[in-house]
């Protein structure tokens, strides 16, 4: 069996452990694979051993990766995950090629995409990117201005908000880990019992990584975004 099939089913059955300690059905949490720095033969493996959802940081990489993974797979059984800090010259591409969206965090970022998305697709599933810990050198929306950009964005036609992204500081405590997932979650609930009224419901906690997958499970996590603990250690980041 091939390295990546073998970590793709640990990280599976860690995922369905976690999830069964914290009393949830592991149905309900997506295995997003990071393949980032990884070749397009890594998301055909992935792929062959049933990896449908794969997220990348670089959009250029990104948009090589897909058009060599189109000729190796049947048409369009992938589902691609926009992960990375977005420049504002790239929104069309990332309308254009990308079916989820985790890294918005600002205004101008959500109307560009919302304008840019093809009519002929569905509309562009984001997920707000929260700075939860605070951090000088992170991107994100600082967690007192996610209510009011999430209210202000929820309407844009060419996007479904989905809910909220973080990447928290670093720690090895799993208190710590858990902690900041926790905000993460209240923040959403505040966000939802503004919007409740329009019917509107946010479905999505993107959280946690190789490193602090089961804490962010633990605090209700709906999308797990998985690197190296499936492809390896990356070279570069
Ligand atoms: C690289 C990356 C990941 C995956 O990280 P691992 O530690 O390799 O699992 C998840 N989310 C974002 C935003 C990333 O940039």
């Amino acid at each position: 069996m091939s390295l990546i099939s073998n970590n793709l089913q640990v990280v599976r059955a860690d995922l369905a452990a976690a999830a069964q300690k914290a009393g949830r059905d592991p149905q309900q949490i997506c295995l997003l694979a990071v393949s980032k720095t990884f070749p397009a033969a890594a998301v055909v493996e992935a792929a062959q051993v049933g990896q449908r959802s794969f997220g990348e940081n670089y959009l250029q990489e990104a948009l090589d990766k897909m058009l060599a993974v189109r000729t190796l797979l049947p048409e369009n059984i992938l589902e691609w995950h926009f992960i990375g800090p977005i420049q504002s010259n790239k929104t069309r591409q990332i309308a254009e090629n990308f079916s989820w969206v985790h890294s918005v965090d600002r205004e101008k970022i959500a109307q560009r995409l919302s304008e840019q998305r093809p009519a002929a697709l569905p509309p562009l599933n984001i997920c707000l990117q929260v700075n939860i810990s605070r951090e000088a050198s992170k991107s994100g929306v600082s967690p007192d201005e996610t209510v009011a950009l999430a209210k202000r964005i929820v309407n844009f036609k060419g996007l479904r908000l989905r809910g909220l992204m973080a990447v928290p500081a670093v720690s090895d405590d799993p208190v710590e880990q858990r902690n900041a997932f926790r905000q993460l979650r209240e923040l959403q609930q505040q966000i939802q019992q503004q919007i409740e009224e329009q019917g509107i419901t946010l479905d999505t906690l993107s959280m946690g990584m190789s490193a602090d997958m089961t804490a962010a499970i633990s605090e209700g996590s709906t999308i797990v975004r998985i690197g190296s603990a499936i492809f390896g250690k990356r070279n570069y980041d």
